[in-house]
């Protein structure tokens, strides 16, 4: 069989397709974002972005049941979105096999917390693979499936970051030519969770884990892997790969299947152990199960609870040399996140920065207006929850700090799990602004298109969600429109709307300059400082754009700003903020 090198973003897509997938649905988010993106390539796969995760996992259930294989991909805090259909899909099982991949980021490198999924496939009662490269991510997708229709449950895998973003060499498969059979079958009493029903279905769903639990024992992706029989770890996923590295000696029982776990495999392990470790990232998810089965483990004593592991850490942990390896260079300069040259979203906060505004802020590009120098950002706590923080903030306010409170939100979140809160604000007579940063994209996750973009993520054009319309269809009688380029109107607009003592949208709309699409972005040309007119005062300095940079000056002299011109991309946001018309814009 063919041999090639894949992430495993790109493995778990081509699980899909091998095991014969025809509905695929996500929502984006780091580090599951590249499978659904990865899966487009295959023809046969209806792939979608849906507008939030619980949505994008109702589109795989209903596939299923209609009797197609199935694949829906999230981030973990996706998870909590989907958690409602998650739970009672686990109760009515499957007709078409339905895997779904979640992807977590130990060490938060994208995420505002450090979920551990696994204990999302105990409390659902959904079994769960752990997959430790991209090798395993195909196979053990792939296999997920299979089981799925054997056993009746959906399945859950678990990506970690590592294990999404690595590369590693991949034997690929045959892929199912034959589909399986699609079409409407008539069965309430599986498919209608109706109190009767769900009773029943409910002990099905223990005897489906103990039945599991027993079956996991005999499986190859269980395995124990011998070492001198002096030490022995309990360990799966990319933990796995770090304790093989760092204890090479040791005997290891790897899982592959980390819910139900293989309990008669783990008690007839451990009894050949003196001291027997669980090495697991995060969470002491194996080691309280082991530990409930009477067994002595030590765990999270030594491994740390917090933050990615790595090999580094695990000798650390466990006292041990580092080995002989070249050093790190350490003394790399520090890179702040920032948003993009000529991002949209940069006039929006110094906007507010400039008029006082309490912020509460949304997940984005934007939340990065937190940053110095424009820190425009006070709160932000998950997809969607500015404008019910906004709500909830001006209850108990007076007045005048009332108008101060401004929700910030970008379109795609706004779609994603935005729309409740608005509808709320009118509902129960808010009086705080809401702005829509539309920027035509989802940009933080490397601009994937959602309902208001007018492309579907094969590039099809599709209807448009009319944002104005949806916000005066909630009830909003105040909606206005500006491009945030225009820093004085921005301003103005954003300004008036907070004085409205009801609610009020501003929608500023400018497309992200990555934006992939043609014609959507305006190809600008790049700016320049006049030095001689340049009285350093740094004004435009306060925009924080990273093609902007300061010239200190020599002999003396005050210095000034000039402009990256390969940074550049010509917004002439800054332009406006200097008084001395220092800005020119380049002819060649
Ligand atoms: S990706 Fe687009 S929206 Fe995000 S910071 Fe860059 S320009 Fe702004
Ligand atoms: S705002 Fe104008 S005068 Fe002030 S530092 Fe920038 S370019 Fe120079």
């Amino acid at each position: 069989m063919q041999k090639t090198i894949l992430s495993g973003n790109e493995a778990f897509a081509r699980a899909a397709y091998e095991a014969g997938v025809t509905v695929a649905s996500a929502y984006p988010g780091t580090p599951s974002t590249e499978i659904l993106e990865n899966i487009t390539q295959y023809e046969r796969i209806d792939a979608s972005w849906a507008p939030n995760e619980k949505v994008a996992l109702e589109v795989g259930i209903g596939a299923s049941i209609g009797g197609a294989r199935t694949i829906v991909t999230m981030k973990h805090v996706g998870v909590n979105v989907a958690a409602d259909p998650l739970f009672t899909f686990s109760y009515t099982g499957v007709r078409g096999g339905m895997v779904l991949v979640v992807a977590d980021d130990p060490e938060m490198h994208s995420s505002q917390d450090e979920q551990d999924s696994r204990h999302y496939a105990r409390f659902a009662k959904v079994p769960m693979f752990e997959p430790a490269d991209s090798q395993e991510a195909l196979d053990f997708t792939r296999l997920a499936f299979e089981v799925s229709e054997q056993f009746d449950a959906p399945i859950m895998v678990r990506s970690t970051t590592r294990i999404s973003h690595s590369k590693s060499i991949v034997e690929l498969g045959e892929p199912l030519m034959e589909l399986p059979e699609t079409g409407l079958v008539r069965d309430p009493s599986k498919f209608v969770m109706l109190p009767g029903n769900a009773r029943i279905r409910h002990p099905l769903v223990e005897k489906r884990l103990e039945e599991m639990s027993e079956w996991a024992c005999t499986q190859g992706f269980n395995r124990i892997e011998a070492g001198d029989g002096k030490l022995g770890i309990i360990t799966s996923g990319v933990a796995y790969q770090y304790a093989r590295e760092v204890f090479p000696d040791a005997d290891i029982l790897k899982l592959g299947l980390v819910y139900p776990l293989p309990k008669q495999m783990i008690r007839d392990f451990a009894a050949r152990f003196d001291t027997l470790y669980v090495i697991e990232e995060l969470d002491p998810f194996i080691e309280e199960q082991v530990k409930a089965m009477g067994i002595n483990v030590i765990g999270k004593e030594k491994v740390p609870i917090c933050g990615e592991l790595s090999p580094g850490r695990l000798r650390q942990a466990f006292d041990l040399n580092p080995p002989n390896l070249p050093p790190i260079k350490e003394d790399l300069p520090p890179r702040p996140p920032n948003m993009c040259p000529g991002c949209p979203h940069r006039g929006v906060f110094h906007a507010l920065n400039r008029l006082k505004a309490y912020v509460t802020g949304d997940i984005g590009c934007y939340t990065l207006g937190f940053m110095p120098p424009l820190s425009a950002m006070d709160t932000c706590i998950c997809m969607g929850a500015s404008i019910g923080n906004a709500t909830g903030l001006s209850k108990v306010l007076n007045e005048e700090d009332r108008k101060k409170v401004v929700a910030v939100i970008g379109d795609s979140t706004f779609l994603h799990t935005g729309i409740n809160g608005l509808m709320d604000m009118v509902y129960n007579k808010s009086t705080a602004t809401v702005l829509i940063l539309d920027n035509s994209t989802t940009g933080m996750t490397g601009r994937q298109d959602n309902p208001s973009t007018g492309f579907t993520l094969d590039g099809q054009l599709a209807d448009q969600v009319d944002l104005e319309a949806l916000c005066r269809a909630l009830g909003v009688k105040h909606v206005e429109t500006v491009d945030p380029a225009q820093m004085d109107t921005t301003r103005k607009v954003i300004k008036e709307a907070m004085e409205r003592p009801e609610v009020s949208v501003v929608i500023t709309r400018r497309p992200c300059v990555l934006i992939k699409h043609e014609n959507v972005v305006e190809d600008l040309p790049p700016l320049y400082v006049k030095t001689d007119k340049c009285v350093a005062c740094k004004a435009c300095l306060t925009i924080g754009c990273p093609a902007i940079e300061w010239e200190t000056g020599k002999d003396g002299s005050k210095g000034n700003c000039k402009v990256d011109r390969l940074l550049c991309n010509g917004c002439q946001v800054c332009m406006q903020l200097c008084k001395f018309d220092a800005f020119g814009v380049c002819d060649d």
